[in-house]
């Protein structure tokens, strides 16, 4: 089959509709260009075609689909991030045959299914006392669309992460933009280190939506006469602001999302308070959400142990 029919293919999936109006250009337009076109652009070919693929193969919700405008499209603008766990590989059971060759050796397998309150037990006591390791041997790999100063944030977290993000070099940047959502707390009160954040009047958010807005289209109009004067798309990207969006992928373990999630989240259970900016931390609640579900043992004994990660 050639690489035409393959896309016409794909693109016709239920999947990759979600994809062609959430990521990538249609793929369809591969048809129009020449024959090497689509492997630019086409999810047949592509790594994240790959994982829509392989993402179908597992249970999953259906992947939230924003507005991403065609490329000579007017901006877009969104108050929310997304969040899609495309694969993993992680249980609680994970957490208990690594611990268990510690006293079972080769027979730590066969001692999983013997005892569920002995397993809690277990799990408990490695998140109490600090025993980390045993939550490293799990994967968790998520698409996320959040705003480039979330990710800037996010990876400061260099220890236990992977990560792979859309290019501004090799890709025309799309124009979807962050604006706050009415429930985002706009006022900072108190000293820094012991501040909050209290809902702003009606005319502070109508003055944000309105001047973010205009600014945004401003600096995009400008990205775009520079790319339609044929400067390259690493030079004319620098007038983007960190309120765009990107995309990437982030793979992490247990563990290394525990300690995320004691840093990027609040929470009452916490026995260390953090302070995160609620932008990242809508992420990270999102990916607990993810987390939460393939292993709710470990997820129950991190909240019981105040949310520090082991
Ligand atoms: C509320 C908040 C405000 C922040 N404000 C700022 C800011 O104003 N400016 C700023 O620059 N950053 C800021 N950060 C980022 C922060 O300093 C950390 O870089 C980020 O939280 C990642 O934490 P980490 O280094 O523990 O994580 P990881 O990089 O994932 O490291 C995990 C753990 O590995 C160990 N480790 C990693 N690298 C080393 C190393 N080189 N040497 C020794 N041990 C290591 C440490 O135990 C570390 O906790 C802020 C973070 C938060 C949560």
């Amino acid at each position: 089959m050639c690489i035409r029919a393959v896309c016409a293919l794909l693109c016709g999936m239920p999947g990759f509709d979600a994809y062609r109006k959430n990521i990538n250009p249609c793929p369809r337009t591969c048809g129009q260009g020449p024959l090497w076109a689509p492997m630019a652009g086409c999810p047949a070919l592509s790594v994240a075609g790959l994982r829509l693929v392989a993402a179908r193969a597992m249970p999953r919700k259906d992947p939230q689909v924003t507005h991403t405008p065609e490329e000579s499209a007017k901006p877009g603008f969104r108050s929310d991030v997304s969040v899609e766990l495309v694969k993993h590989s992680a249980a609680d059971t994970d957490v208990l045959w690594a611990a268990r060759v510690s006293t079972a050796g080769e027979q730590s397998l066969d001692e999983l299914t013997k005892d569920p309150e002995r397993s809690k037990g277990l799990i408990n006591y490695l998140m109490r006392d600090r025993h980390g390791s045993p939550f490293e041997h799990n994967s968790m790999t998520f698409f996320i669309s959040a705003p480039i100063f979330v990710f800037r944030e996010f990876m400061r977290h260099r220890v236990g992460w992977s990560y792979n993000e859309e290019s501004g070099r090799y890709r025309q940047l799309q124009p979807v933009f962050y604006v706050p959502g009415e429930d985002r707390r706009l006022v900072q009160q108190g000293r820094p280190g012991k501040y909050e954040f209290v809902p702003g009047t009606r005319e502070q958010q109508e003055l944000t939506g309105r001047v973010m807005e205009a600014s945004y289209r401003q600096s995009y109009v400008a990205y775009q006469e520079m790319l339609d004067a044929g400067v390259a798309r690493e030079v004319a990207r620098a007038v983007l602001p960190v309120g765009l969006f990107s995309s990437m992928y982030a793979t992490c373990n247990a563990r290394s999302l525990m300690h995320f999630l004691g840093l990027r989240t609040q929470h009452e259970q916490a026995a260390v308070p953090s302070f995160p900016q609620r932008e990242i931390e809508m992420v990270g609640e999102l990916m607990e959400a993810e987390w939460a579900r393939l292993m709710p043992l470990t997820h129950a004994a991190f909240n019981a142990n105040g949310r520090i990660a082991p």
